[in-house]
Formats: structure tokens, C-alpha cells, sequence
């Protein structure tokens, strides 16, 4: 009996250090699938259309909404972004764990769609280290950085409707509690509903006999 994966959303405020903690997941663990998302914002300097991001236009964008092949989406500091169905679809038939790092809007969306799905928001240690984080990457304008750092305060208020809230404070601590909470999942009785009914079935004809 081939379990499906599991469908974990991780978010948290831009400089949490999410895209870290999924490149440690990927290369240690192999049973993750990384979703990649839709967006209408430009690359930045070293990202790959097809790796980060697909970078497409508004109309390509809105075409893919209309289509029905986007789970989810959301406008996050004036662009779009949004999460492609068929490969998600496809890697959690596969059984493999499937990973959305978006954010909240659409966080809550694909919880109201797939009551299933585990919410993780990631934490940094304080606000102050936040704002050192942003500003050290040195790949944002201190515009974006103002806007990045305003939308944070907003989602602060959000982030309790997640179902844990993880800090990330040493790399490799969290990259393993990130792990263990994932893997739990599959120990939910939920996940067990196919194997339960086949015993259930087995025993009453034992009864029978
Ligand atoms: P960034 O521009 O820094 O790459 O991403 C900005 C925000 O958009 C981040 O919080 C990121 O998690 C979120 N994001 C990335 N892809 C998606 C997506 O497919 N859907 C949603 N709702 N948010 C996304």
C-alpha cells in the first residue's frame, strides 16, 4: 500500500531564512518534491526560469488562472505569484512529501482546499535580526526592503493561523525539527484510513469463521 505524500506549506516574513532551510531539506532528505512557483516579478540577479521561479507576464499569468492550473495564488508586494497544480498533484500521488514555500494568502487558501495540508511558519530569532537579514542580502532596494519589512508587521498578525511556528535560529536545528514535524504527518490516523479499513475488514470475517 503506497502512501500519498504529504502537502506542507512553509511561509514566513521575507529574511527568515526559508529558501536556506529548503535547499538543506532537498540535499539531505529525498523524499522532498519542491513545488516551483509561477510569478509575475522580475528575476533577480542568478535566478533561473525553471529553478526559482517560471517568470511570466500578467496576461500569461491571468490565462493560468482562468485554465484552472494554478491550486493558488496571491498578489504579494504588487506582483503575482502562484502555485502550479499538475506537478504538485502528480509528486504527492508519487509519494513523494510535497513543499510550498508561499505566503500566507495562499497559505490559507490551499488549507481551505486541502484541510490535509500541515501550515509551518518560520520565525526569526527578532525582528532586529530580520531587519540585519534583509538588508545583508543586498539583492533588494532599501524601498523594497521598507515594503518587505511593513508587510511582515501585517503578516505577524496572520501567522497564529498556522499549525506551528518554527524558529530558525541555528540552520541545522531547525532544518531537523522542519523534518520531524513533516515526517509526523504521515502518523496522523487520517493518513492510515485505507490500511485501518482493510484490518477492520479482515477481523470481521475472522469473526466469522
Ligand atoms: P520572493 O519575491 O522573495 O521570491 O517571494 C515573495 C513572497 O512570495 C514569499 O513570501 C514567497 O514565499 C511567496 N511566494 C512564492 N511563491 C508563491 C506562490 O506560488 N504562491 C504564493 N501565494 N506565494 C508565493
Amino acid at each position: 500500500m503506497k502512501n500519498r505524500g504529504v502537502l506542507a506549506v512553509i511561509s514566513g516574513f521575507s529574511g527568515a531564512g526559508k529558501g536556506t532551510l529548503m535547499k538543506a531539506l532537498l540535499e539531505r532528505y529525498p523524499n522532498y518534491a519542491l513545488s516551483v512557483s509561477c510569478t509575475t516579478r522580475s528575476p533577480r540577479e542568478g535566478e533561473v526560469n525553471g529553478r526559482e521561479y517560471y517568470f511570466v507576464s500578467g496576461e500569461e499569468f491571468e490565462e493560468m488562472i482562468a485554465a484552472d492550473q494554478l491550486i493558488e495564488y496571491a498578489c504579494y508586494c504588487g506582483r503575482y505569484y502562484g502555485t502550479p497544480r499538475s506537478y504538485v498533484e502528480r509528486q504527492m500521488e508519487e509519494g513523494k512529501d510535497v513543499l510550498l514555500e508561499i505566503e500566507i494568502q495562499g497559505a490559507l487558501q490551499i488549507k481551505k482546499k486541502f484541510p490535509d495540508t500541515v501550515l509551518i511558519f518560520i520565525l526569526p530569532p527578532d525582528a532586529a535580526e530580520l531587519k540585519r537579514r534583509l538588508t545583508g542580502r543586498g539583492t533588494e532596494t532599501e524601498e523594497v526592503i521598507a515594503a518587505r519589512l511593513s508587510r511582515a508587521a501585517e503578516e505577524s498578525e496572520e501567522a497564529w493561523k498556522y499549525d506551528y511556528l518554527l524558529v530558525n535560529d541555528d540552520l541545522e536545528e531547525c532544518t531537523e525539527a522542519l523534518h520531524h514535524l513533516i515526517e509526523s504527518q504521515h502518523y496522523r490516523a487520517g493518513e492510515q484510513k485505507e490500511r485501518m479499513r482493510q484490518i477492520q475488514e479482515d477481523l470481521r470475517a475472522y469473526r466469522k469463521n
